[in-house]
Order: C-alpha cells, then sequence, then structure tokens
C-alpha cells in the first residue's frame, strides 16, 4: 500500500530492527513509547482496521494474540495491555492495523 509508513517497512524501504517476525506478522518498537515496553504487533498484510477484517482472516487474528502471548513470555510471562485504536476518532493514526502491547512498572491506568 502506498504511503503507508507500516507497508513501508515491512517491504524494507525503511530500515527497522523487527523485535520479533513471523509469516504474516511484524513486532516494531514504538517510535514514541508511551510506557516502559511498548511494542506494536502488525499484521504484514494491508488491514486498515479491526472493522475491516475479514472472517477468512480469523488465523492471523489468532496469530496476532499468539504473538502478544509470546512477547509476555520472552520477558518471564509479564503482565501486559493489549489495545487498539480503530478510526481517527478512536485516536488511531496510523491506518494499518496495530495491536499496541504495553507493559512495564507504572502502566498509567486508563481505557
Ligand atoms: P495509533 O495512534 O495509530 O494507534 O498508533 C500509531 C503508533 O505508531 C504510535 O504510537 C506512533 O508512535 C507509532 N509510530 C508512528 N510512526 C512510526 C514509525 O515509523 N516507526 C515506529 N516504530 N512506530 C511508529
Ligand atoms: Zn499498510
Amino acid at each position: 500500500m502506498q504511503d503507508c509508513i507500516f507497508c513501508k517497512i515491512i517491504a524494507g524501504d525503511i530500515p527497522s530492527k523487527p523485535i520479533l517476525e513471523t509469516d504474516d506478522i511484524i513486532v516494531l518498537e514504538d517510535i514514541a513509547p508511551k510506557a516502559p515496553i511498548h511494542y506494536l504487533i502488525i499484521p504484514k498484510k494491508h488491514i486498515p482496521d479491526i472493522r475491516s477484517f475479514e472472517q477468512t482472516e480469523f488465523k492471523l487474528a489468532g496469530n496476532m494474540l499468539l504473538v502478544a502471548q509470546a512477547l509476555s513470555k520472552q520477558k518471564g510471562d509479564i503482565p501486559f495491555r493489549l489495545l487498539a485504536n480503530n478510526g481517527s476518532e478512536a485516536g488511531q493514526r496510523v491506518f494499518h492495523l496495530h495491536f499496541h502491547f504495553l507493559a512495564g512498572k507504572d502502566l498509567p491506568t486508563s481505557f
């Protein structure tokens, strides 16, 4: 997808150092972390947000959750928060689906 920052990173047009990579998912450190640990779990396929998820993509949806589990396990089963903004009015700024994986001490309480 042209003009999508995450697609450019996934295509290698913008260099990055993924925390973890699978066939269908890449995990990056957020460029502007809002918690001591702030990762982005990003499907390699350009899907704008959860509203545009297809029924046939249930495996990818499950894999995104398993990647979150793996990230927690890597650090000894640490507690974490998983968050997705869907649409600009919900705070989404990059319109390529991603889960924010937030963890670490003093995670701000929010909904
Ligand atoms: P959203 O507001 O769309 O839910 O979250 C987008 C997130 O992507 C923000 O937390 C922002 O800091 C992060 N971000 C934006 N551009 C880049 C980038 O080029 N690289 C990385 N690693 N994160 C980015
Ligand atoms: Zn994209």
